[in-house]
């Protein structure tokens, strides 16, 4: 059984379509760099950046002999080179509480990102608190407690159908009494009402800024990998929804078409805090762009 590579995409999409690694050398020409382009399309990279990877791969190279490897490799590395800028970490703050607002549509993984993130804070020595901001899904709610428990973290609730924005104060003036470390905000992600939404986002952001002017320090977008381009579309509603400072994505364990990920760095280069693969807590793993670009032309 082949093991499923770690950062993203099945082994071998690319790989098998352009055949063996000792297939005959060929001419790097423009019916070869259609095809790749083609190959990357499929990937879900979309076709601008699939465009621009495929003229970045020929300059220097066009009319070049290769063999199948030197392809991968220089593919692998023109992805790389795109997705470097954007492989950061979560930033850490002095403030006390830092405050990280999650953000993104119902089951994009928003949930299950907090609860692993909460554990890795944790077993690095922070102290943690969640609030379960999506106060109109009982079940999300739950989840999340479940969550708390496995990372062992405080999550904050309040009763079925209240105001988000009002657990959000309660959480932060909590979180500063206590002298928390970090404060994460699940938030509702139902997209089919935009303008609730946009207000609930901008009520929770304005009582926030009352206890302290810089929070929330971070804004997270949780997107599913397995959307494909749909994410681009997530992007820009989130941006005008609330100030996106960076990116999670989910799933990534789950699909072949990884390279939406190469497409959202070339379109707005937000950075990428971590990358989801699988359901277990310690299933969140920081974004490392060389294992990725080789996962993902396999
Ligand atoms: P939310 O609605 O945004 O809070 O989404 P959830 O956190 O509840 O996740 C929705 C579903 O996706 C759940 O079944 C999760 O177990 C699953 N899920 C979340 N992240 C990942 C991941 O990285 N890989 C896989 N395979 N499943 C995930």
């Amino acid at each position: 059984i082949e093991k499923p590579a770690e950062q993203g995409a099945k082994p071998g999409l690319l790989g098998r379509m352009l055949g063996r690694d000792d297939a005959p050398r060929r001419v790097l020409d423009d019916e070869m760099l259609e095809r790749l382009e083609e190959l990357l399309i499929q990937s879900d990279m979309g076709v601008e950046t699939a465009m621009r990877v495929s003229a970045n791969l020929a300059e220097g190279r066009f009319g070049r002999k290769m063999s199948v490897s030197e392809i991968k490799a220089a593919l692998a590395d023109e992805i790389t080179r795109i997705m470097e800028p954007v492989a950061k970490p979560l930033p850490l703050y002095a403030a006390r509480p830092q405050v990280v607002l999650v953000v993104g549509v119902n089951g994009a993984g928003k949930t299950t990102t907090i609860g692993k993130l909460a554990s890795q804070f944790r077993e690095a020595g922070k102290s943690v608190m969640i609030a379960a901001g999506d106060t109109f899904r009982a079940a999300a709610v739950e989840q999340l407690q479940v969550w708390g428990t496995r990372a062992g973290v405080p999550v904050m609730t309040a009763p079925e159908g209240s105001d988000p924005a009002s657990l959000a104060y309660d959480a932060l003036a909590r979180a500063k009494a206590e002298g928390i470390d970090l404060l994460m905000i699940d938030t509702a992600g139902r997209l089919q009402n935009r303008a609730d939404l946009m207000e609930e986002l901008a009520k929770i952001l304005r009582v926030l800024r009352k206890l302290d002017p810089d929070a929330p320090h971070n804004t997270l977008l949780v997107l599913d990998a397995t959307t494909g381009q749909n994410a681009l579309n997530q992007v820009e509603i989130f941006r005008k929804l609330a100030d996106v400072t960076g990116l999670v994505m989910t799933k990534l364990d789950g699909t072949a078409r990884g390279g939406v990920l190469v497409a959202l760095a070339d379109r707005f280069g937000l950075p990428i805090h971590a990358i989801g693969v699988g359901e277990q807590i310690d299933d969140l793993q920081a974004f490392d762009p060389e294992e990725f670009a080789a996962a993902l032309i396999g």
